[in-house]
């Protein structure tokens, strides 16, 4: 075990940019005193943003579920229908312009398809989809999907993973959202999704991306069973293919959600684990510029503390949501409140493009956009009994 001064040696080191081993980004998650672990991840965001410290970023983006029906199973998810359950939906084409024509209306930048591992939805549904949203919206970036849904539709499709996202991406997809990493290593892995390909797969294909120009993020689900250890080899398996292609533009961890799914909420991870693996991302991740915390599942509260925790960014207003609610995140925002909490963390709110530029740095509150509908969850209608927001009536595709 680590002395404390040798331990404090390592967290100098990462708070100057410095690398870190895997086993030495164990030993802080494992023990470093949180305080400690906190003020050294805050001083190596505050270096990497030399200049834009004071500023902490939000999107206004929305989530666009497709269909809840799939094939794969995860057993910590609360959203998919069997295909042959009479519980399946699919949204048609025009519905979900009708939604896009609703993010453009509210000031969204972002659409994230989201959705089930459909038994008959290969490339050709994608490409019909992307091209209709960027002919009617080319505005709207699609960040979206991830290697789970490549692996998929390139199966169904018979093609190799890599036409898959040439397609996908001449299409209109701008880049990958990182969707279904879960956690990589394979025991956790095969824990919680046994149909899903694995986690080595995963990366392959999010670097096949990555060397066609097609970046992404990359997330990780804490909470569901797995150790400390195999938390801190999945930042492994991601940093290592980040040494190779620069691809990935920020890393965000977010907490399994108990309700309504297989796991039935035996495990969870605890809002300080959350604290700590945002500081060891921040200090780990040497090579990827962006940590976001994620007040959706951890509470608005946990969020904003993320920000002296190593994160940049705090999420979205995310315009619908439908995956993490259905298992039982109960959080909601909206811009005023997510602008207010930035402002309280001692940090000047911007809201960014996909891509991190500032669109909007909200210097001063006198100034500060007022429309109300820019809520979240201003339309979940997926979820049964959900209600949509009274104004979605009001907005029709133009
Ligand atoms: S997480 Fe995705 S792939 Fe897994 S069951 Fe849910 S919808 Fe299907």
């Amino acid at each position: 075990m680590p002395e404390t001064a040798d331990r404090q040696a390592v967290l100098d080191r990462a708070a100057e940019g410095g690398r870190i081993t895997p086993e030495e980004a164990l030993d802080l998650y494992r023990s470093a005193p949180l305080h400690a672990l906190g003020a050294a991840a805050d001083a190596a965001r505050r270096k990497r943003y030399a200049g834009t410290e004071h500023i902490a970023t939000y999107i206004i983006e929305r989530n666009i579920n497709y269909t809840n029906s799939c094939v794969t199973a995860c057993k910590f998810c609360a959203f998919y229908a069997s295909p042959k359950s009479e519980d399946v939906w699919t949204r048609d084409l025009d519905d979900i312009l009708r939604r896009c024509a609703e993010t453009v209306e509210l000031g969204g930048t972002q659409v994230m398809f989201q959705g089930g591992h459909h038994p008959d939805y290969g490339v050709e549904y994608y490409e019909e989809h992307f091209a209709a949203i960027k002919e009617r919206f080319p505005e709207l970036v699609i960040h979206s999907l991830g290697a789970s849904e490549v692996e998929h539709m390139a199966k169904i499709s018979g093609v190799t993973p890599e036409e898959a996202i040439r397609r996908i991406h001449a299409a209109g997809l701008d880049s990958f959202a990182g969707a279904g990493a879960e956690l990589l290593p394979a025991r956790a892995r095969k824990a919680i999704a046994p149909l899903k390909e694995s986690g080595e797969r995963w990366l392959e294909i999010m670097e096949t991306a990555h060397n066609l120009g097609v970046e992404s993020t990359s997330t990780m689900l804490m909470g569901t069973g797995e150790t400390n250890a195999e938390r801190i080899e999945h930042l492994r398996m991601i940093r290592d293919v980040q040494d190779r292609t620069g691809g990935f533009r920020a890393f965000i961890p977010y907490t399994y959600q108990p309700e309504n799914n297989h796991l039935k909420g035996q495990t969870q991870a605890t809002l300080f684990e959350y604290l700590r693996m945002i500081a060891v991302a921040r200090l780990f991740f040497d090579n990827v510029a962006h940590i976001q915390g994620s007040w959706l599942t951890t509470g608005k509260e946990v969020g904003q503390l993320s920000l002296h925790y190593g994160a940049d960014d705090l999420g979205s207003v995310m315009l619908e949501e439908n995956v993490v609610s259905m298992a039982g995140a109960k959080h909601r925002s909206n811009r005023m409140e997510l602008l207010g909490l930035i402002r309280s963390a001692d940090r000047v709110p911007a809201q960014r493009s996909t891509t991190y530029e500032h669109l909007a740095v909200h210097e001063d509150p006198a100034d500060d956009p007022a429309d109300d509908r820019v809520v979240s969850h201003f339309s979940s209608t997926a979820i049964a009994g959900g209600s949509a927001h009274p104004e979605l009536n009001l907005i029709e595709a133009k």
